[in-house]
């Protein structure tokens, strides 16, 4: 694994304009630490593609972040999947973030032509050689839809194979499943970084949600303790900012390469968590 330990940021792209201008403010904030990237997710079937193209350009060309745009198959034809290579690769992006996507309710079965994350890098190889460092995700905790941990771990491997250069966890509340599924890609012939995807803990409901679509578990100890704060939400921030801190500090010190965050758009609940760790700036 590489020796360098890298730091990134996660936004989605605003549906509203003020949604947008509190995006850019908050990564004008978080530009000043320094990160080595900020990467911008992208709605399954192109539901967000001009915003999440908009975005994108605008972190990396104004904001002055490189920012990698998040690219997912499922929905998408292989002539819309070049275009949008073509456009990131012309405006000079040189990350991207390759996913299978989940398709909204309602969009119906998958309609791509691609069906897979591995198709995707195989793809985005195939069009654009070396060009690109490609991240794929990786599921400490296993993807909902896997038949079992070792099957996900397999499929994994297969995204790795077709050029993978680096993954990014699911996010997850216990750095044991980490370890462990790092160990196991390693034994399998896995070189490449694998970072932990960070959720801040910031509101219980939204976060319980979440986790349930997701396929993270929020330990028994940890879900008791922010049901019990209730609405008192300085409480539950307090709280989770603790228990991240020191999932963060457990995973730096076992070797984890670095940690990408999922600010959700929010600049403090992160760089609480950053300045905890004393992380570089
Ligand atoms: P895959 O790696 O294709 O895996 C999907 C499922 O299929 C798994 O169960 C796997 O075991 C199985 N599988 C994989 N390959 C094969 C194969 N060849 N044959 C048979 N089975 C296979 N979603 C979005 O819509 N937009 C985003 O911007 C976005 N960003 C994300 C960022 C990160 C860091 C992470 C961790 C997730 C993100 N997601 C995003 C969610 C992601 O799209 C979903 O989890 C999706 O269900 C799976 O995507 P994947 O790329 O991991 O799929």
């Amino acid at each position: 694994m590489s020796q360098e330990r890298r730091f990134s940021f996660e936004f989605f792209p605003a549906k509203t304009e003020a949604g947008h201008e509190k995006l850019l403010a908050t990564a004008r904030q978080l530009a000043g630490y320094k990160p080595d990237f900020f990467s911008c997710t992208y709605g399954a079937g192109g539901s967000t593609r001009d915003r999440t193209l908009q975005t994108v350009l605008q972190l990396d060309g104004e904001v002055k972040v490189p920012t990698a745009p998040h690219l997912s198959c499922v929905g998408d034809s292989k002539a819309e999947l070049r275009a949008l290579l073509a456009h990131y690769k012309d405006a000079g992006i040189q990350r991207i973030v390759a996913l299978r996507g989940d398709l909204p309710s309602g969009m119906g079965m998958a309609s791509g032509e691609l069906r897979y994350a591995n198709e995707l890098v195989e793809f985005i190889r195939a069009e654009t050689g070396d060009h690109f460092h490609i991240e794929v995700a990786a599921y400490p905790e296993v993807h909902p839809q896997a038949r079992n941990f070792e099957s996900d771990l397999a499929n994994f491997v297969r995204k790795v194979k077709a050029g993978a250069d680096s993954a990014i966890t699911q996010y997850f509340f216990n750095a044991d499943s980490y370890f462990h599924f790092v160990e196991r890609a390693q034994k399998l012939g896995v070189e490449i970084p694998i970072v932990p995807g960070i959720m801040p803990i910031t509101n219980y409901s939204k976060l319980a949600r979440f986790s349930d679509a997701c396929g993270a578990e929020i330990p028994r100890w940890i879900r008791k303790q922010l049901e019990a704060y209730g609405d008192d939400i300085p409480s539950i921030q307090a709280f989770g900012e603790q228990v991240i801190t020191e999932m963060c500090e457990r995973l730096l010190e076992g070797g984890a390469p670095g940690l990408h965050f999922y600010t959700l758009n929010q600049a403090e609940p992160s760089l609480a968590l950053w300045n905890n760790l004393q992380l570089p700036r």
